[in-house]
């Protein structure tokens, strides 16, 4: 009896709304059966709202009415189909766009990835002239720098990496070239392949990420960097050991020449770096001395530039990402600490300048133009163009209070000297970080192409 009535409800509500929608309108029509007295809108989505609520303890009726609008379907309405112009009609629609850009987004990936990849044309070397060339920490912000150089001079080169604070993005415009390789490998472990030249780059380089896992820096520091010597005492590769200014700890000799001995404590917070970097080195002489392999050791001074992690912590991208973000620049203490700052292209000159000599003390990399920090925050505001404010925060312990390379060892033996003024870089770096705050998704590339690329 329940559902004999139920149905009849049914039949007089598809009548209703039938005559409703052939009514141009929009006059309300008012019903006193199964809604209980209330008025049902015209609109037929609102009446189809005011029977679901209202309908619902009767059990089936909801869905007869549904079933019954399905076999009629109103003038102009597909079957199957929502009604034209009603909520559910644009949801539908909406929908079936999005699945539509769906459908052509993976279409267009498919036809690109038929696309023979284009590769930045890099000179051709015989195999006489062509070194294999292995670069630990390839995938980093300087080892892929100097990647792209390398390449571009025709070697072949083997990037190892573990990823802790690189990423695929910086070489991947290299990926499935010929004369390109991308391990990934912990150089803690051991390492067997054939190399002409090691580039031995791989550690964590900012402060909060080598302070992350103390340990772990330490071990590949110095577990790394033996086996990368034992790598290169094995197949008589000559190794380059990327160590640091931080050997020299908070300095009281200034400006910094190699011969300085360093003011470090051996068991302060940055400890696990400059300490790791100090037997690094020390590691790097007595593999000469004791097995004659023929080694290159590069004192690194701070280096900015594209590819820099956006959360790496250093003073750089910090204040570059505040400044763009209007946020506050965030100094650590009075901000009357010194660092000298040089542009990733000048340190690569540098390196690969260092690997063809035949000088084999430790050198300096460095651009000895320096500034305190403050000056650097107000330098990168006026660059970025930002009304951000300077604050002050509580100094960090054990931060070295002057830095600045004493480079005449490079310019005599290398014929080194940087040539990127700080604001040229600076608007490189600026404009590198401003396209990767607007990304928003994986095929939104940022893939930063710098002029080593184009040198032949
Ligand atoms: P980065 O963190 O961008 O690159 C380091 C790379 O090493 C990353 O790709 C990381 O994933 C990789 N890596 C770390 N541990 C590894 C492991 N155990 N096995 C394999 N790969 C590992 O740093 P960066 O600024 O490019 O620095 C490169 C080198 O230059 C480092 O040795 C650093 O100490 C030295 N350095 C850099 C600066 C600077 O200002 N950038 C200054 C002084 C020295
Ligand atoms: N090693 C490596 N690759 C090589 C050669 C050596 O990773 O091609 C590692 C090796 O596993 C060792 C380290 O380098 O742990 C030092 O090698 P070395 O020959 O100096 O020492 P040994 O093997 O005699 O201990
Ligand atoms: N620094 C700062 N604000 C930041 C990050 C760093 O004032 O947001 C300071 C830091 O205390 C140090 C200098 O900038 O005096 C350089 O720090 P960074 O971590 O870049 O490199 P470091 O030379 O100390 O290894």
């Amino acid at each position: 009896m329940k559902q004999l009535f139920a149905f009849g409800v049914a039949i007089v509500l598809v009548i209703c709304l039938y005559k409703s929608w052939g009514n141009p309108t929009g006059a309300k029509l008012t019903l006193g059966i199964a809604a209980g007295e209330n008025e049902l809108d015209a609109n037929p989505e609102r009446s189809r709202y005011v029977v679901d609520r209202d309908a619902d303890g009767e059990g089936t009726v909801r869905r007869r009415v549904e079933v019954a609008l399905r076999r009629h379907p109103p003038v102009g309405e597909e079957a199957g189909g929502a009604e034209v112009g009603s909520k559910d009609g644009h949801i539908d629609e909406v929908h079936q766009a999005k699945q539509q850009i769906l459908a052509l987004e993976r279409k267009i990936q498919e036809l690109e990835g038929r696309i023979p990849r284009k590769y930045p044309d890099v000179t051709f070397l015989n195999y006489k002239n062509r070194k294999r060339i292995l670069i630990t920490g390839g995938a980093g912000f300087v080892g892929s720098h100097l990647v792209d150089y390398l390449m571009m001079q025709g070697h072949e080169l083997i990037v190892v990496d573990n990823f802790f604070t690189g990423r695929k993005r910086n070489v991947e415009h290299w990926l499935g070239h010929e004369n390109f390789e991308l391990i990934h490998h912990d150089i803690v472990n051991p390492l067997f392949i054939e190399v002409d030249e090691i580039y031995h780059l791989a550690s964590p380089a900012s402060p909060p990420h080598y302070m992350y896992n103390p340990v772990k820096t330490i071990k590949t520091n110095t577990l790394g960097t033996i086996n990368m010597l034992g790598l290169a005492k094995r197949v008589g590769a000559k190794v380059l050991i990327a160590s640091t200014s931080e050997v020299y700890g908070d300095p009281d000799v200034h400006p910094q020449p190699e011969t300085y001995w360093g003011h470090v404590n051996p068991i302060g917070p940055r400890a696990c770096y400059d300490e790791g970097k100090r037997v690094a080195e020390t590691l790097a002489y007595a593999y000469a001395k004791q097995e004659n392999v023929n080694v290159r050791v590069a004192r690194i001074f701070n280096t900015y530039g594209p590819r820099m992690h956006m959360n790496d912590g250093r003073v750089v991208s910090n204040f570059i990402i505040q400044a763009l973000q209007n946020q506050s620049i965030t100094m650590y203490g009075s901000g009357k600490q010194t660092r000298s700052f040089q542009y990733v292209s000048d340190l690569v000159d540098g390196l690969v300048a260092l690997m063809a000599s035949n000088y084999t003390l430790p050198v300096n990399l460095g651009n000895p133009v320096e500034r305190t920090i403050e000056e650097f925050a107000v330098i990168i505001r006026d660059s970025v163009g930002c009304k951000s404010k300077i604050v002050e925060l509580p100094a960090v312990e054990d931060d070295p209070q002057r830095r600045k390379p004493d480079i005449a060892r490079a310019k005599r033996y290398l014929d080194w000297e940087p040539r990127v003024p700080l604001k040229e870089g600076l608007i490189k770096t600026i404009e590198y970080f401003r396209k990767e705050l607007a990304r928003s998704n994986h095929s939104q590339r940022n893939i930063f192409v710098p002029e080593t690329t184009e040198k032949k």
